[in-house]
Formats: C-alpha cells, sequence, structure tokens
C-alpha cells in the first residue's frame, strides 16, 4: 500500500514508524513544521512540501494532527489541502481527536471527492504507539473498516467499530472525559491526605487492588506521587479534548457538569503553569505540601487556590 501520514508530532510519528518498520509499504510523510520529517525520511519514508503533494500517489491517507483548527488547514485548505488532490477510491483516516461535528464534516468533503473516510482516533498515549497497542474508536462505513483494518492493527492493537462517521470521535471524547474527570477526582483526594493518618502511597495500593480502581487510574494515582510530570499525555490537550466534549455536549442541551468542572480544573492548571505537565501533574493544583521524597520546600503553600478566590469569575 502506498500510506500517506499527515501530522509527525509525538504520535503520528510513532505511528509511522511502526508502519515503516513492517517493510510492507510506500510511506509518504508531511508535517507542518518540516525538520520533524528527517528522522523518517532516514527511516526510510519520502517527504512531501505539501498535504496535496503528499496525498496525490496514495492508497491511504492517515493524518495524526493536533486539533480541528489543524484538520481544517492540512485537509480542506483551497490550495494545498490533502483533499485537493485526493483520488477517488482513496481511503481517508482521521485519527487526531477533534469533534463529531468536524469528522462529519470531513466525511462529506471526502464523499464529495469520491473518497470513504473513517473518524479513528487512539486509545493509549506515546508508550502504546511505541508498542503498537493503540486502541482505535473508529466511525464511518464498517466495510471500509475491514478494509484497512490489517494496516490499523500494524499500529494498534485493537480496533472497534462505534458506528456512523463521527461515532468514532464521539466515543473518544467520552472515554477521555471519562479518564480526566477520574485522574482530577484521584488527584484531590490524594492531596486531600495531607495531615491525616494514612499515608497515600498505601492508599493507592490498596485501592488498586479494589474494583472501584481501574488499571489506567491506578497507574495515573501511583504516578501523582512522585514530583515530576513529563508529558506522554499532556494536560494542553486533555483541557483541548474537554472543551471539545462539553460544547459538543452543550450544543445538543446535554448537561455534563462534572465535565465542565473537570474542564475548569485542567484550565486551572494550564493557567499555573503546567499545560506541558502529564495528565497526573494536575495533582499540582491541590498540593500544599512537597510530595514524599521530594526536594520541595516542606510547608510551602502548594498551588491550591484560597477558598476566597473559588467565586472569581476568571476560574
Ligand atoms: P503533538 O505532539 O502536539 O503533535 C501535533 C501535530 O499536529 C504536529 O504534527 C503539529 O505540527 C500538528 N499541528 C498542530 N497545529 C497545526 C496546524 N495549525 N496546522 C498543521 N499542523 C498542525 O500532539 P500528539 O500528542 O501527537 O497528538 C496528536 C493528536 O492525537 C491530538 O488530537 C491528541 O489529542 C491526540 N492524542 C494524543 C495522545 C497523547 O497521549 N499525546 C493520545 C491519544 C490521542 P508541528 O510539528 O508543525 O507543530
Amino acid at each position: 500500500m502506498h500510506i500517506t501520514m499527515l501530522g509527525l508530532g509525538a504520535m503520528g510519528s510513532r505511528m509511522t514508524r511502526r508502519l515503516i518498520a513492517t517493510g510492507e509499504h510506500d510511506i509518504t510523510v508531511w508535517n507542518r513544521t518540516a525538520e520533524a520529517t528527517r528522522p523518517l525520511v532516514e527511516a526510510g519514508a519520502v517527504a512531501a512540501p505539501t498535504p496535496a503533494a503528499a496525498t496525490a500517489q496514495s492508497d491511504l491517507v492517515i493524518s495524526m494532527l493536533r486539533d480541528v483548527e489543524a484538520g481544517r488547514s492540512v485537509w480542506l485548505d483551497p490550495d494545498v489541502g490533502a483533499l485537493t488532490s485526493i483520488a477517488p477510491g482513496t481511503l481517508a483516516v482521521d485519527c487526531s481527536t477533534v469533534t463529531p461535528t468536524f469528522s462529519r464534516e470531513l466525511a462529506a468533503c471526502c464523499a464529495q471527492r469520491g473518497a470513504e473516510f473513517l473518524d479513528a482516533p487512539v486509545l493509549g498515549s506515546r508508550p502504546q504507539a511505541d508498542a503498537g497497542t493503540l486502541i482505535f474508536l473508529a466511525g464511518g462505513d464498517l466495510a471500509v473498516l475491514h478494509r484497512i483494518e490489517p494496516v490499523l492493527r500494524q499500529v494498534g492493537g485493537a480496533v472497534h467499530h462505534m458506528g456512523p462517521a463521527g461515532a468514532g470521535t464521539q466515543m473518544k471524547l467520552l472515554t477521555n472525559s471519562l479518564f480526566a474527570v477520574q485522574v482530577a477526582t484521584v488527584a484531590e483526594l490524594i492531596a486531600a491526605l495531607h495531615g491525616t493518618d494514612l499515608d497515600p502511597g498505601r492508599a493507592i495500593e490498596a485501592l488498586a487492588a479494589t474494583p472501584v480502581t481501574g488499571p489506567a487510574i491506578a497507574t495515573a494515582a501511583t504516578a501523582m506521587l512522585g514530583d515530576t510530570f513529563p508529558a506522554a499525555f499532556p494536560i494542553e490537550l486533555v483541557a483541548k479534548d474537554l472543551e471539545y466534549a462539553t460544547a459538543d455536549a452543550a450544543a445538543r442541551r446535554a448537561t455534563v457538569p462534572s465535565t465542565r468542572t473537570t474542564t475548569d480544573t485542567y484550565r486551572r492548571a494550564i493557567n499555573h503553569g503546567h499545560r506541558n505537565d502529564h495528565i497526573t501533574g494536575v495533582i499540582k493544583l491541590f498540593r500544599t505540601f512537597p510530595p514524599a521524597g521530594s526536594t520541595g520546600t516542606p510547608g510551602r503553600r502548594g498551588e491550591a487556590d484560597p477558598p476566597a478566590r473559588e467565586a472569581r469569575p476568571d476560574r
């Protein structure tokens, strides 16, 4: 297959590496910042100067871009967008986390050009992308999904068909909202143990052994005991996903109060300078003490906002 990868950030570059490693495909790559193509060209891919140039000869075009704005410019730009050159019969797969509305819009634009479209955002982060264990949540025609499932399985460990175009994205926002709400809740509860006789490490150990906590939350909780939060799933992307989820719900007049509150929590984390921390770095908002074994100043105030600020309109 001739496969094009559009977007070579943390996730897209890893997914591309796995496809190159199979030795089965001709791979063309494009990235807004051209520098990112270099290591993949060294690994065997061919770089193209624009999304349109990257797409022209492809059987399958996969995008892994930051957000709706990026997707709109890369796919739909009237001069150099991927859809200006896509051939009828080509399969377009957007793995980015966007909105269901945008996924449906892309599906319609592809249909106008005789191309097939799937939204197929992924569960899993950088380690899962490296290991090829991402989970695809696909929306679109099931027969089309079956056609490319062997390729998706070279990048991921599971492929779930969720419904028509947009349903994969809908499921992705649901899953990320649930995860982000739980991580923020665990963060505040661990931090709130300060001053009690219950050791946070022991609490997490016990919690992880109960049915109350899933494995991803147990892993996140354990990571919160440390002092640093190197980005895998950065807080800025968490906030972006939650903002998409709340806007999507609002458009249907669905009420999602927990998701909305959690969106504000991650926005506050960004305002406190934690944009590039891993999702678990949200605990820094709630800590009023340094973590065990850290070099932080004992007794520092931490970053929890004082109660008097709770009603501030900017929060
Ligand atoms: P990333 O490292 O920030 O990469 C973002 C990619 O989008 C880069 O290729 C970037 O190009 C490109 N981009 C951003 N704005 C653009 C624009 N206006 N026009 C063209 N290209 C643009 O993000 P990532 O971690 O790979 O995530 C990619 C997608 O997967 C996001 O939707 C994210 O929510 C989702 N996701 C992430 C994770 C995770 O753990 N990181 C897990 C699952 C899903 P430049 O290199 O030029 O900036």
